[in-house]
């Protein structure tokens, strides 16, 4: 039978069972990825067979690094974890999800106005394709305040961001406002 996603066999003895695999996408613009994401991407690892981080090119948007580099910072922030993918997308997410046989959208959320925009971006999605779930997670405490805006904000004024993003990113944005 052919279900249309990847299939893992797994042997318990017998019968054989078919185990759906369940592919998550993580679509954002990351720009740069914080540690309020990366917190996202280790619990949605754990809860999904595979996860792609999918990085969104925008060409309305003007961002502080191309999608090139937030490809590789993402790849540099996440060697720990191995069912991690990391991509980039343009177009409609459904489309891109329908292309890489993912049936969840992984998001999070944050404070109320990240929920009204983020449910109407589920529902909207929803009447694109309906074999797509979105799944939610709520931010850790800490990083509830958190967002790249905040992160460029600060540096672009000379503070201090080695507690608000991985290493690497801090490194890079240092040299990007020095
Ligand atoms: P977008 O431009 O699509 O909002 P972002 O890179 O800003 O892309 O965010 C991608 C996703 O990550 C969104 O679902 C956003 O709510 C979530 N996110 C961003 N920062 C945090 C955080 N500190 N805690 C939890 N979720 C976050």
């Amino acid at each position: 039978m052919h279900l249309g996603r990847p299939t893992e066999t797994i042997s318990l003895r017998s019968p054989i069972l078919i185990k759906q695999l369940v592919i998550a996408i993580y679509p954002g613009s990351f720009d740069p990825i914080t540690l309020g994401h990366l917190d996202i991407i280790e619990r949605g690892a754990k809860l999904f067979d595979q996860v792609i981080v999918a990085v969104l090119c925008n060409p309305s948007k003007s961002p502080l690094f191309s999608v090139e580099k937030r490809i590789n910072q993402i790849r540099e922030s996440t060697p720990h974890l191995k069912n991690i993918e990391v991509d980039s997308f343009t177009g409609l997410t459904v489309e891109y999800a329908k292309s890489r046989q993912a049936s969840v959208l992984l998001r999070g959320l944050r404070v109320l106005s990240d929920f009204e925009k983020e449910l109407q971006m589920a529902h909207t999605n929803q009447t694109l394709w309906d074999g797509i779930e979105t799944v939610f997670l709520a931010t850790t405490k800490e990083y509830s305040f958190l967002s790249s805006s905040i992160v460029k904000e600060i540096a672009q004024f000379g503070g201090t961001i080695d507690h608000l993003v991985p290493e690497n990113i801090a490194r890079d944005i240092y040299t990007y406002y020095s």
